[in-house]
């Protein structure tokens, strides 16, 4: 008889990053388990995994208690723009720690290992660059973005006092910005929002001065470096930064948005919102030397591919 495939339970499974992990591990063979709240997210995501007999999906929050027979949990369940996350402040705190520990609780019950959904956002407005897995970070504690940044550095905690105390196998992935197919246009991240500027011919709002810099990373390195989180033995109790360390400023992104899509949009200059980091870029030695990881797809093809989705939603 045919072994049964391995199950893996996907939180936050029909929002941006969490549908193509669902299709990579559909396309790897593995059977996946996907829940979401369709808060940010979107059933259409999901169309291409659907059409998997080993998919099932369940619409569900993470704030409850989860009861699924799975071999491994993936919880990325949260909303991530800072617009979602400063509309939905409470939400947000509660999927980090009331849905951390749900998704803690079932990986004790089952033995599995645990993927937590981290981010660079718990480095705060960080001192030092890059930023290595060793830094604490700079955050405010009770500023506007503090329902994310704190909600994430108390998962982390969590994860790790259950790895403590009950041995769980957990593996803390950072995740640095992320961009690509599935992004809501409107979801107010610098790319969605600087192609669906460009190609409507309207002004690229940039914050602040565009001074500021981020590190950009392809859906699809990410979701490879999601999988490697998984199927690396040596990975767990680990936190591990992914991400693209080819860091620019947002300025420079929005000259290449506009060249990439042969845009003559003008460039509107908004206030910087509160607490926005200066600056952010990964130190990835850990992924590239403990998962054999490193980021392949470069910003030039990455956002034509963004540009190319969107040009494909307008009616
Ligand atoms: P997204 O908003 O597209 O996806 C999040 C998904 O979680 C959505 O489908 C949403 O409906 C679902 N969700 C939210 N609260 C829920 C709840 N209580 N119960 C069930 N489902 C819920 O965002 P994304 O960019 O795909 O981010 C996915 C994860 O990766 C998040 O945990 C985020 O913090 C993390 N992350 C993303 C980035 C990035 O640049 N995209 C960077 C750092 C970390
Ligand atoms: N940003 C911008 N214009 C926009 C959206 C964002 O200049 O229309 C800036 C924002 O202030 C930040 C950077 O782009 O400095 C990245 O913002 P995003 O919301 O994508 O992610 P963050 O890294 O802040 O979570």
């Amino acid at each position: 008889m045919a072994k049964k495939p391995k199950r893996v339970l996907v939180t936050g499974a029909a929002g941006f990053i969490g549908s193509h992990l669902c299709d990579a591990l559909l396309a790897k063979g593995y059977a996946v388990t996907g829940v979401d709240n369709l808060l940010t997210g979107a059933a259409d995501n999901l169309s291409a995994a659907r059409e998997s007999p080993l998919f099932v999906f369940q619409e569900a929050d993470v704030v409850e208690p989860l009861d699924h027979d799975v071999s491994v949990i993936y919880h990325l369940a949260s909303p991530a723009s800072p617009v979602d996350y400063l509309e939905m402040p409470v939400g947000t705190m509660l999927a980090n720690s009331l849905g951390t520990l749900n998704c803690l609780e079932l990986a004790r019950s089952l033995e599995a290992r645990m993927v937590l959904a981290s981010t660079s956002e718990v480095y705060g407005d960080p001192e030092v660059s890059p930023q290595g897995e060793g830094y604490f970070g700079h955050v405010n504690p009770t500023g506007p973005r503090s329902c994310y940044d704190e909600s994430k550095r108390f998962a982390e905690a969590l994860c790790m006092a259950y790895r403590r105390e009950h041995d769980s196998e957990v593996v803390i992935v950072r995740i640095f910005n992320t961009y690509g197919r599935r992004m809501r246009p409107d979801d107010g991240r610098v790319i969605p929002n600087f192609v669906s500027q460009a190609l409507a011919g309207a002004p690229l709002t940039v914050y602040g001065d565009g001074g500021q810099t981020r590190s950009f990373c392809h859906v699809d390195d990410m979701v490879k470096g999601l999988l490697l989180a998984m199927e690396t033995p040596e990975a767990a109790g680990e936190i591990i930064n992914i991400g693209n360390p080819n860091e620019m400023r947002v300025i420079d992104l929005a000259a290449l948005v506009k060249q990439r899509t042969g845009s003559d949009s003008p460039l509107e200059f908004e206030p910087l919102p509160q607490d926005d980091p200066r600056q952010r870029r990964p130190d990835i030695t850990r992924a590239m030397s403990l998962l054999g990881w490193a980021p392949r797809v470069g910003i030039e093809e990455g956002l034509d591919d963004v540009i190319e989705y969107v040009r494909g939603l307008s009616p």
